[in-house]
C-alpha cells in the first residue's frame, strides 16, 4: 500500500470526538479489552484507493458474465472457508473489539446464511423479468427488463460488528455482479483482512474484492472512485458521505443510527419482556444500531417488569471472557463511544434520572461501561433522544398503549423497534410505530429474517438490506423495447401525410376512451 495523508481523526455519532489512534501513515488497531496494541497497519492514500478501484473495475466484466450459478460458486467458496475458519476469525475480531466470544460468534455463521440466501434466491429478484405490453398499440413490441450491477461498489462500515457490516454488503453486491472494495472502521480492520487474504489466496476468488485502510479521507476518496456507495455509521458521517457523492452523482444507500424503543403492554409476558430487554440492550455491550435503548411500560405492568429487569440485568458478567470464563458483556470498542456513553448518563443523573444498576465506567483495564438501567427519565434528556450505542436502557412508565407509541414514535430516528404483549394486541401496536422493522415478542431478530427488507426510516438512512432490495440496490435496471414484426416504417414516422397526421392519435383514443362515443371520436 501507499502511504498518503490521513485524516486528523474520525466522527462517530453525537458529535465531535477525539482523533483515532493513528500517525498520517498508519493505523494502530488496539485490543479495548486490556488498551494494549494489537497491530500496526498502513493508511491507503487517495491515489492507492484509486489504483485499487481500478484494478477491480477492469475485472468486473468477466465477473458478472460468470452469470448468477458462476458466482455463487465462489462464494460458496469463501461460505465454506468462513465456516471452516470461524475460530481463526473470530480470534481476531474478539481481540480488536473486546467483544465477548458469544456476541462475536453469529458473524462467520451470518455470512455464511446469507451467501445461501443470495445465492439461491438472486435469479428471482434479479433475473430477466419479461413483461406483458399494458396497451395493444404496444403488441407489437417485447418488453424486458434486465439487471445489470454497478461496476464498482464501495462498502463503509462501522466498527461495531465488523464482519457482518462490511461482507454482509459485499455478498449481495458481489452475488449481484459488481466487484467490491471495502473501508473498515479504522478501529476494527483486521478480521475483515483476514478474510479478504483468504478470498486472494487461500480460496484464489477473481481479483473482484479488495479492502482498503484508513480515516475518513479515505472513505471520501472511496466514495470520489466507485459508481455506488453502501454506507453503514452514524448519521453525521452518512450526510458527509451522500454530500461528497453527490458531487459525482453517486447513488447511496446509507444505514444509519437508532433509538429503538420496546413497548411493554400490561398483557405482556413480563419475565419474556424483562429478559429480551437484558440481552436486547446489553448485546454486544448495546453497541448495536437495532439496540433496545428506550422502553415504555403499560402503567399496570411498570413495577413489575422493572423489578424483573433489574434482576436480570444485575446477574450479567462483565470483562474479558474465554474458554473457561465465559463472560456476558464485553468491551466499549471505540474509546470515543465511551465519552458519548458517559457524557448522556451524567446528563440523566443530573436531571433527576435514577440508576438502579452501573451508571459509570468500570475499572480497568480495559474500556468497560456497566451495564445500566436508568428510570425517571423524560424525553428531555439526551439519553431518550440521542443515539446511546453502549449498554444503557432508559425505561419510561406510560399511561396506556397510545401513549407509548406516542412517546415511541417521538425520535428523529426509525431503525427499528419491538412490543411485547398478547399477540393481536401487540401486533396492532406494532403496526403503527414509524420506524423500517417491528419484532412482535422478541428483540434484534429482523437481522437474522434475511427474507423482509431492513432500512432505517427518518434519520435512520435509506435504502435498504435484505430482501429483494437488498441485492436490487446494486443493480441499475435496463429495459429492452424489441420489435418483434414490422414493415417499412410506424404509422408515427414521415412523412406526416393528411390521412396519418391524426392516425395514432385517434388509435389512441379508441384505446383509452372508456365510454363507446369517446372510442368513436363522437365527443369532444
Ligand atoms: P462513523 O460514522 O464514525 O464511521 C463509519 C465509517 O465511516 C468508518 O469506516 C469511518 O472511518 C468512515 N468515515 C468517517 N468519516 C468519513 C467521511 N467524511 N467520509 C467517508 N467515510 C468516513 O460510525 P461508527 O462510529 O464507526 O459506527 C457507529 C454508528 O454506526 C452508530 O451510529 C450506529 O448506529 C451505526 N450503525 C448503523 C447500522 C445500520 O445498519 N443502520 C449498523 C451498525 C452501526
Amino acid at each position: 500500500m501507499e502511504s498518503g495523508t490521513a485524516g486528523t481523526g474520525t466522527e462517530t455519532n453525537g458529535g465531535p470526538v477525539a482523533a483515532a489512534p493513528v500517525t498520517p501513515e498508519t493505523i494502530e488497531v488496539l485490543n479495548p479489552a486490556t488498551g494494549q496494541p494489537i497491530e500496526t497497519i498502513a493508511v491507503d492514500s487517495p491515489q492507492s484507493v484509486a489504483k485499487t478501484v481500478a484494478r477491480v473495475r477492469a475485472n468486473q466484466a468477466d465477473w458478472e458474465a460468470m452469470g448468477i450459478e458462476g458466482r455463487y460458486h465462489w462464494l460458496g467458496k469463501l461460505r465454506d472457508w468462513l465456516l471452516d475458519n470461524s475460530d481463526r476469525v473470530l480470534d481476531t475480531m474478539q481481540l480488536e473489539t473486546g467483544k465477548v466470544r458469544a456476541d462475536a460468534a453469529n458473524e462467520p455463521t451470518y455470512l455464511a446464511d446469507l451467501i445461501n440466501f443470495y445465492g439461491t434466491r438472486a435469479a428471482g429478484f434479479i433475473g430477466e423479468e419479461s413483461v406483458r405490453p399494458h396497451s395493444p398499440l404496444l403488441a407489437s413490441k417485447k418488453l424486458r427488463i434486465q439487471y445489470r450491477p454497478h461496476p464498482v461498489v464501495g462498502i463503509i462500515s462501522p466498527w461495531n460488528f465488523p464482519l457482518v457490516l462490511s461482507l454482509g454488503d459485499a455478498i449481495p453486491a458481489l452475488q449481484a455482479g459488481a466487484a467490491v472494495v471495502i473501508k473498515p472502521s479504522e478501529f476494527t480492520p483486521l478480521g475483515l483482512i483476514e478474510v479478504v487474504e483468504a478470498w486472494k489466496h487461500e480460496i484464489g476468488g477473481p481479483d473482484v474484492l479488495d479492502c482498503v485502510q484508513g480515516t475518513g479521507e479515505t472513505g471520501g476518496a472511496l466514495v470520489d472512485a466507485v459508481d455506488y456507495v453502501q454506507f453503514t455509521g452514524s448519521d453525521r458521517t452518512g450526510r458527509k458521505v451522500m454530500a461528497r457523492a453527490a458531487e459525482t452523482l453517486t447513488p447511496v444507500s446509507l444505514e444509519l443510527g437508532g433509538k429503538d424503543p420496546m413497548i411493554v403492554l400490561a398483557d405482556a409476558d413480563l419475565d419474556r419482556a424483562a429478559n429480551a430487554a437484558a440481552w436486547g440492550g446489553m448485546f454486544n455491550s448495546g453497541q448495536v444500531c437495532i439496540s433496545v435503548e428506550r422502553i415504555y411500560v403499560e402503567e399496570p405492568a411498570y413495577d413489575e417488569f422493572v423489578a424483573k429487569l433489574q434482576a436480570e440485568v444485575r446477574k450479567l458478567r462483565q470483562g474479558a471472557d474465554d474458554a473457561r470464563d465465559p463472560k456476558d458483556v464485553g468491551a466499549m470498542t471505540s474509546p470515543n463511544q465511551t465519552a458519548i456513553v458517559e457524557d448522556q448518563v451524567a446528563d440523566a443523573l443530573a436531571s433527576g434520572a435514577r440508576a438502579l444498576t452501573g451508571g459509570k465506567r468500570a475499572e480497568g483495564p480495559g474500556d468497560y461501561f456497566e451495564p445500566t438501567i436508568l428510570v425517571d427519565v423524560d424525553h428531555s434528556m439526551k439519553v431518550m433522544r440521542d443515539e446511546t450505542f453502549g449498554p444503557v436502557v432508559g425505561v419510561m412508565k406510560a399511561r396506556d398503549a397510545e401513549e407509548a407509541l406516542r412517546l415511541a414514535n417521538d425520535s428523529r430516528y426509525g431503525l427499528s423497534g419491538s412490543v411485547f404483549g398478547e399477540k393481536e394486541h401487540a401486533e396492532q401496536i406494532a403496526r403503527r410505530i414509524e420506524c423500517g422493522a417491528v419484532n412482535v415478542n422478541d428483540v434484534l431478530v429482523n437481522y437474522f429474517a434475511s427474507d423482509v427488507p431492513m432500512g432505517g426510516w427518518k434519520e435512520s438512512g435509506i435504502g435498504y438490506r435484505h430482501g429483494e432490495p437488498g441485492i436490487k440496490k446494486f443493480c441499475r435496471s435496463e429495459s429492452l423495447v424489441i420489435t418483434r414484426f414490422a414493415g417499412k416504417r410506424e404509422p408515427t414516422w414521415y412523412p406526416y401525410t393528411r390521412g396519418r397526421r391524426g392516425l395514432i392519435g385517434r388509435l389512441s383514443q379508441a384505446v383509452n376512451a372508456r365510454d363507446l362515443k369517446r372510442r368513436l371520436g363522437l365527443r369532444r
